[in-house]
């Protein structure tokens, strides 16, 4: 008789970082995002730790039971900055470890700034929340926007939150990122952009983000890269139509800058998908995908799309 024995699940501690630079040194000194030397610090704590495995590695135990290291970690990066190549880059090669990369495809090719870095650099440069908020309000009401409507967003989302300690930005952050219509989003973000920051989004993008070749160099020197979607939408608020052409673009994304498609890793920009993602990344053969929270990841197929990942504040730094 067959004795039937329980696979054993793999667990494993996944990392999320996003901006990793000399932050005090910088431009925007008041930019949330992880110290170059604090990264250093936390990889010699997660080193004696654990080990680090490769991208590879976790999607084969994934969808095939292929065993990890006890203490398994998995070091992955999103949104495609330039500190990636500049800073981690060389950090992990020097170390001889893999990263994960999460590159929004559209902001990387057309050099466009996506509305969530948009954001975090107006308010870096922002001295008085109240002021500013005064401002976007004056221009939604000036492009139709019921005050009664700015009012109850104002009671619904400006609470305080796991990254805000105000409540100003959180709403700030809400009414830019999704609350209002697309297009008075996109004027208002460019018009505060320009005032706050002094720049073009364009000009800004091009120093923000890594470009194709940056990817390419990445590859070759042997980090993963996965899909981040194109346009970095909340895949949550997308029609079934509009989730279906976020993965087509971002596979052709790939392919272009000569990442692998088989088994691909998908990483939910804002963690954010539903029932319509996870079938057609079943559809679209993805292997595995991960969301922004969660804490400790189980590598089981059944959750093969809704991986959890801990953030770089959850480490010692
Ligand atoms: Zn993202």
């Amino acid at each position: 008789m067959a004795i039937k024995i329980d696979q054993i699940k793999g667990n494993l501690t996944v990392v999320m970082y996003h901006y990793v630079r000399e932050i005090k040194e910088s431009l925007y000194p008041g930019i949330k995002g992880l110290e170059f030397e604090k990264f250093k610090t936390q990889l010699d704590h997660l080193q004696s730790k654990y080990q680090i495995i490769q991208a590879e590695d976790v999607i084969s135990s994934c969808l095939n039971g292929s065993p990890i290291p006890e203490n398994s970690c998995l070091l992955t990066f999103d949104d495609g900055y330039k500190d990636h190549i500049k800073f981690v880059l060389p950090e992990l090669k020097s170390r001889k470890i893999q990263g994960t990369f999460f590159p929004p495809a559209k902001a990387i090719l057309d050099r466009e700034l996506l509305d969530v870095n948009a954001i975090h650099f107006i308010l870096e440069r922002c001295t008085d929340y109240k002021l500013l908020l005064k401002e976007l309000f004056d221009l939604c009401i000036s492009r139709d926007i019921k005050e009664e409507l700015l009012s109850e967003w104002k009671v619904a989302y400006g609470s305080t939150g796991k990254w805000d300690s105000e409540p100003e930005p959180a709403l700030i952050k809400r009414l830019l990122q999704f609350l209002l219509p697309e297009r008075i989003r996109a004027d208002i973000t460019s018009i505060l952009f320009e005032k706050y920051v002094g720049q073009k989004q364009r000009d800004f993008a091009d120093d923000l983000y890594l470009t194709t070749d940056d990817l390419k160099i990445m590859l070759a020197d042997g980090m993963y890269i996965g899909s981040h979607g194109y346009k970095h939408f909340w895949l949550d608020k997308c029609s079934v139509g509009d989730q279906k052409e976020e993965i087509i673009n971002s596979l052709k994304f790939l392919t272009q800058i000569g990442a692998s498609t088989k088994d691909w890793m998908m990483c939910y920009p804002h963690g954010a998908y539903n029932n319509d993602t996870v079938k057609l990344l079943d559809e679209y053969n993805c292997g595995i995908a991960f969301k922004d929270s969660g804490g400790e990841t189980i590598l089981d197929i059944d959750r093969r799309y809704d991986l959890a990942r801990y953030d770089t504040n959850d480490f010692p730094q």
